[in-house]
C-alpha cells in the first residue's frame, strides 16, 4: 500500500481563502482591518526568512503587517517596552515575537508581556494554562495547523492511540493537549524515552515533531498508520526533510504530510487565522 500524499499546500490554500473573507467581511462592517506586528531581534538568516514568509502572507490575506527589527545586543527592557506599545495600539491585533531571542533575553519574561488578547502564537501562560482546561483563546499555530490537515483529511482522533514524538512548549506539549481534548488516547515521546518503537508501533496517527532526519523508518510503525511530520531538517546538500524516512515510510502508512509541503504552510496559515480572529474579537464579532 502507498500513502496517501497529504497536500498542505493546498489545504492552506483553501483555508487562506476563508481567512481572507473572514478580513474582508470585518474591514467592510466595522471598518477594521486585521493588524499583525511582528518583533524580531538579531540576525539569524532563518528568523528572517520566517518574518518576511508571515509578512507576505499577512499581505495576501487582508491583514495590515509591520516588523519591528533591533539589534542582536538589545536589552529586554527595549523588547518589554516595544511590546507595551504595541499592546496599547488599537490598529493591531495579534503580536508575535520571533523566536529564537538573542541569549541574554528572558523569552517568558518577553512573552508574559504580550496582551493575551493579542497572544497570536498562543505562547503566553494563560494561553498555555486555557490549553490544558481545554478553552484556550488562541491556540498555537503548529499544533493548531496539524489538527486543520487531520479534520480537514476527514481523521476523527476521537479513541485513537496518537503518539506525539517531540515534548516542546511550542510543538509537542500543545499538541499533546489538543488531542486529548479531541478525546485521543495520547503518548508523549522526547529524547530520553527508552524504546521509542514501542510507543511508534501502537500509533494510529504519529506526530512527529523531534528534529532528526530519518528518526522514524519503517519498521517503527503498523501498516495504515497516518504520520504528521512536523520536522524540518535542512540537509548538508541544502535540502529540505522532515524528520520521517518518507519514502521508506509512505509504503507502509496510510496517509503521509511531506517535507517540504505538509505542516509548515499550515503554520503560518493558523498565525493568520488567529490575528483574525483576535481582530473580530476586539471589533465584538466574535
Ligand atoms: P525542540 O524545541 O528542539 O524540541 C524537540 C523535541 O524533540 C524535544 O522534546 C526533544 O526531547 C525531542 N527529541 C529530540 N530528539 C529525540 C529523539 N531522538 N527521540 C525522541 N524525541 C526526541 O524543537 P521544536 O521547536 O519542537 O521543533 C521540532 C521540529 O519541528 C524541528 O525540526 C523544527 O524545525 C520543526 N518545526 C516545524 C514547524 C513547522 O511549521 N512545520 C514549526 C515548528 C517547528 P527533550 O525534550 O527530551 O529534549
Amino acid at each position: 500500500m502507498s500513502a496517501k500524499i497529504i497536500d498542505g499546500v493546498a489545504i492552506a490554500k483553501s483555508v487562506r481563502a476563508g481567512i481572507r473573507d473572514r478580513a474582508q467581511k470585518l474591514q467592510k462592517e466595522t471598518g477594521v482591518t486585521p493588524g499583525l506586528a511582528v518583533i524580531i531581534a538579531g540576525d539569524n538568516p532563518a528568523s528572517k526568512v520566517y518574518v518576511r514568509n508571515k509578512v507576505r502572507a499577512c499581505e495576501d490575506a487582508g491583514i495590515n503587517s509591520q516588523t519591528i527589527s533591533f539589534p542582536g545586543d538589545v536589552s529586554e527592557e527595549e523588547l518589554i517596552a516595544a511590546v507595551g506599545k504595541l499592546n496599547d495600539d488599537p490598529a493591531i491585533h495579534g503580536i508575535l515575537v520571533q523566536l529564537p531571542l538573542p541569549p541574554h533575553i528572558s523569552v517568558r519574561h518577553v512573552l508574559e508581556a504580550i496582551s493575551v488578547e493579542k497572544d497570536v502564537d498562543g505562547f503566553h501562560l494563560y494561553n498555555v494554562g486555557g490549553l490544558v482546561l481545554g478553552d484556550t483563546v488562541f491556540p498555537p499555530c503548529t499544533p493548531y495547523g496539524v489538527q486543520k490537515i487531520l479534520e480537514h483529511e476527514g481523521i476523527d482522533v476521537t479513541g485513537k492511540n496518537v503518539t506525539v514524538v517531540g515534548a516542546s512548549n511550542i510543538v509537542g506539549k500543545p499538541m499533546a493537549l489538543m488531542l486529548m481534548q479531541k478525546e485521543a488516547t495520547v503518548a508523549i515521546c522526547h529524547a530520553k524515552t527508552r524504546d521509542l518503537t514501542l510507543y511508534t508501533i501502537l500509533a494510529d496517527i504519529l506526530v512527529v515533531a523531534a528534529g532528526h532526519p530519518n528518526l522514524i523508518v519503517p519498521q517503527m510503525i503498523r501498516s495504515g498508520t497516518v504520520v504528521i511530520d512536523v520536522g524540518i531538517n535542512r540537509l548538508p546538500d541544502g535540502s529540505l526533510v522532515g524528520d520521517v524516512d518518507f519514502e521508506g515510510v509512505k509504503e507502509k502508512a496510510a496517509a503521509i504530510t511531506p517535507v517540504p509541503g505538509g505542516v509548515g504552510p499550515m503554520t503560518v496559515t493558523m498565525l493568520l487565522d488567529n490575528t483574525v480572529s483576535a481582530a473580530e474579537r476586539a471589533a465584538g464579532r466574535a
